[in-house]
């Protein structure tokens, strides 16, 4: 099972749009630097499944027929909002599976073109597509919002995001339910006491590392302050940044 973080980038993205902070003119400078939505892919048994559809670009990067499944984890349009051209393909059917449609746009369900949103999950209900156990657990987010636990070769892949510490069930599964990876929305910098809530900051992250001890912790949707901050500070031990193009191998 092949992962990747096709995108890292909160919902500003790096570089932000007029921007003259150092890292969003490093990412000018260096597109290897740029984050761009938080979304990834999980390939197995020949098959790709996108993960969340905030790219505005899904059209050129996965050829005719190649996509076949996306799974969401929320409806905010960083999320979706690649699904609005999507849609309009021809002679295509592409799978959507996420949380509860009653806060998907209402656009979107009544013009759904090739995408179809008849599957969504619950949470710990878990199912396998690909040959990949998944099991969907429930966020801590400004709307519902569902991460997911990848099960293969008897190791454990957590995508959280996006969230603000985790709901008491979520926790109580990942204690019967060891982590080996977990990539997790890190918005802020610790020094962020301004940052508007519904994500993580490094100090959030800290703590859910130290509870839930997978052996590898890696920080997606980051915003541009965070690359600042982590230009001038390491990381804690165990704890790296993701960047666009990341592959994890399970
Ligand atoms: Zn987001
Ligand atoms: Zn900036
Ligand atoms: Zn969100």
């Amino acid at each position: 099972m092949k992962f990747t973080l096709v995108g890292t980038g909160s919902v500003k993205g790096c570089p932000v749009y007029g921007c003259d902070c150092p890292a969003c003119i490093r990412a000018v400078m260096d597109p290897f630097l740029a984050r761009r939505p938080a979304s990834a892919t999980l390939e197995s048994d020949g098959e790709v499944i996108l993960i969340d559809a905030g790219l505005t670009d899904i059209e050129e990067r996965f050829p005719p027929g190649s996509l076949k499944h996306i799974m969401l984890t929320h409806y905010h349009m960083d999320h979706i909002v690649g699904l609005f051209s999507l849609r309009w393909g021809s002679g295509l059917r592409i799978s959507v599976t996420g949380p509860d449609t009653s806060d998907a746009p209402a656009e979107l369900l009544k013009h759904s073109g090739i995408l179809d949103f008849s599957r969504t999950v619950s949470p710990f209900a878990p199912f396998t597509v690909n040959g990949v156990r998944v099991t969907p657990v429930p966020l801590s987010h400004s709307r519902p919002t569902m991460g997911y636990a990848f099960h293969r070769n008897g190791r454990t892949l957590a995508y959280l995001t996006d969230t603000l510490g985790l709901p008491v069930e979520t926790l109580h599964f990942f204690a019967g339910n060891p982590v080996n990876v977990m990539i997790i929305d890190c918005s802020y910098a610790p020094d962020m006491t301004d940052a508007p809530g519904a994500h993580n900051s490094l100090n959030d992250v800290l703590e859910l590392h130290q509870r839930i001890q997978p052996s590898r912790t890696i920080l997606t949707h980051i915003g541009h302050e965070l690359d600042n901050w982590m230009n001038t500070n390491p990381l804690p031990k165990d704890i790296e940044a993701g960047h666009d193009g990341l592959v994890i191998t399970l």
